[in-house]
């Protein structure tokens, strides 16, 4: 705070009494304005010395920075195409020194900004190529994975069987087009958000093609490398255009889908750069299941929200049940069925469990020590808030709040983001649910005993008529009205219900009107 406080003052100082400041860039993001100044001499630019202003409502973080100069061995050619020219200095070792800055695009496409001093050498260069140029590919993924599609169980003809496949697995194959790269001629698997890359054991190194066809069944090589770039660029692409998080994993992520020496687990390393993941071959090969693809995926996006902050027992308990959440949540995005059971195909089977996060857990129960099962706590309790709010928004605010983790925090700490989060981005407007849904989990545990809200109004009315007239809701609630009225508007039947379940009376054949709270619509009896 003391460190801040400092900039603060020396940032006002320079727009006071010192030099001037050029803007270069501003962006907004959701709750906040970033900009980008050069430091200024002679009111030229000194295209090394940059200052980034955050703003958050009153809030202001500033970070003065130089960049080092790194040289290039390549001059302005004739054949270059100038974008851009402009004047000003570089800062090295305590001197100015005067340079023109070419932005250039050069034959083959790539473009660069050189920085050349008065003999014409470039002493400093940036290069604006790691926007890759993206182009489409065919390839076969699972969506998500061959049992979710088929609604089948593990068994049968639906077994790993040491990696082979037969006719049904291969009917579970759907052919999809993907963003990967072209370059000298080649077909590559990577863009702007990963690369398939092999940086641990066993030595496959990534598929490459002359033509953009990547048709691969489980049993053959590629396959994995296509639905790791498949699932997790889909993904990333909802998190960052969907849910508009631009900025979250701003870097291509290194992904070794025939990693750990075939063992049976998968991993986010952040510490390397750029941060990888590593998905084994062991039982299932992990990278053929797109829960355990977004699971890990998903640690690098809380990485990238909250760096430093993976510290304390539930804070990493918290970190898998992120992690399950979003995988049940893409599940969801592509087939309903068993959205909660989490690793359907890689789990569930000889080599392991997988997990759920279809549970009735309460944190006031107490937690178990084992962080994943703990965590499956803490994925129930955001898919409930995910449930009982618009998917996309209650993806926005579960996002939003894990910026503001920090290390120890528990569960109780998260939900209060949460809460924050929904008031800062839509005024607290979900307040009273996420207020339900949290004293029923038992992360809230004041105020509990005054609900009576009516959550139902809320949501999206998910009802279905089972056997022997029981009407059950998707989601339980709290002191709700039901009441069934006839066509020509008589009441027939009204009853509170507290959970999910009510057992309507029995009813002649016939068209009636379903009220729920607010809700209503013609229901078919027969
Ligand atoms: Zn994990």
């Amino acid at each position: 705070m003391k460190a801040l406080a400092f900039c603060f003052v020396f940032f006002t100082s320079i727009f006071s009494f010192g030099q001037k400041l050029e803007l270069v860039y501003s962006t907004q993001s959701l709750i906040g304005k970033h900009e980008i100044y050069y430091h200024t001499h002679q009111n030229l630019p000194i295209f090394n010395k940059l200052i980034k202003k955050n703003t958050f409502s009153s809030k202001v973080h500033i970070f003065d920075t130089e960049i080092r100069l790194s040289p290039l061995n390549r001059n302005l050619l004739s054949s270059d195409t100038i974008l851009n020219e402009k004047s000003g200095f570089l800062f090295d070792k305590g001197n100015l020194i005067s340079v023109s800055a070419f932005t250039i695009m050069d034959t083959i496409g790539k473009s660069f900004t050189l920085y050349l001093n008065n003999q014409n050498y470039t002493i400093h260069h940036i290069s604006h190529n790691s926007n890759l140029k993206d182009t489409l590919i065919t390839g076969s993924v699972f969506l998500p994975d061959p049992l979710s599609s088929s609604g089948e169980s593990y068994g049968g003809s639906f077994i790993d069987s040491n990696d082979e496949t037969n006719d049904d697995i291969d009917k579970e194959l759907k052919e999809v087009q993907l963003y990967a790269t072209f370059e000298d001629g080649k077909f590559l698997l990577k863009n702007k958000h990963l690369k398939i890359s092999n940086h641990s054991a066993p030595d496959i190194q990534p598929t490459e093609r002359t033509e953009p066809i990547f048709e691969f069944n489980r049993s053959e090589i590629g396959f994995e490398e296509i639905n790791a770039l498949y699932h997790i660029s889909r993904f990333a692409d909802y998190i960052k255009d969907t849910l508009g998080f631009k900025n979250i994993v701003n870097y291509q992520i290194a992904v070794d889908v025939y990693a750990l020496n075939g063992g049976d687990q998968s991993e986010f390393i952040s510490s390397t750069n750029p941060p990888r993941l590593n998905f084994g071959q062991g039982g299932v090969d992990d990278a053929e299941d797109a829960d355990v693809l977004i699971h890990e995926y998903s640690h690098a996006v809380s990485h990238s929200a909250a760096p430093g902050t993976l510290i304390g027992y539930e804070r990493r308990a918290m970190d898998e049940g992120l992690a399950d959440f979003w995988a049940a949540a893409y599940s969801k995005m592509l087939n309903e069925y068993n959205y909660k059971e989490i690793f359907n195909w890689d789990g569930h089977n000889e080599f392991w469990d997988g997990r759920s996060i279809d549970n009735q857990k309460k944190y006031t129960d107490g937690l178990t020590g084992n962080k994943y099962e703990d965590g499956e706590l803490f994925g129930a309790l955001l898919m409930d808030v995910r449930n009982n709010i618009e998917d996309s928004i209650a993806d926005k605010i579960i996002l939003q709040s894990i910026y503001s983790w920090y290390p120890n925090m528990n569960f109780s700490d998260a939900f209060d983001q949460i809460m924050k989060a929904d008031t800062l981005m839509y005024n607290s407007e979900n307040s009273e649910i996420l207020l339900w849904v949290g004293c029923n989990r038992g992360v809230l545990t004041e105020n509990c005993q005054n609900i009576v809200e009516k959550n139902i109004s809320k949501f999206n009315i998910n009802y279905t008529l089972l056997n022997q007239g029981i009407l059950e809701l998707s989601h339980p609630t709290l002191n709700t009205s039901v009441k069934i009225f006839t066509l020509d508007g008589k009441l027939y039947f009204s009853k509170i219900l507290n959970g999910k379940h009510i057992k309507l009376p029995d009813i002649k054949q016939g068209i009636y009107i379903l009220q729920i709270d607010q809700f209503s619509e013609k229901i078919i009896i027969n």
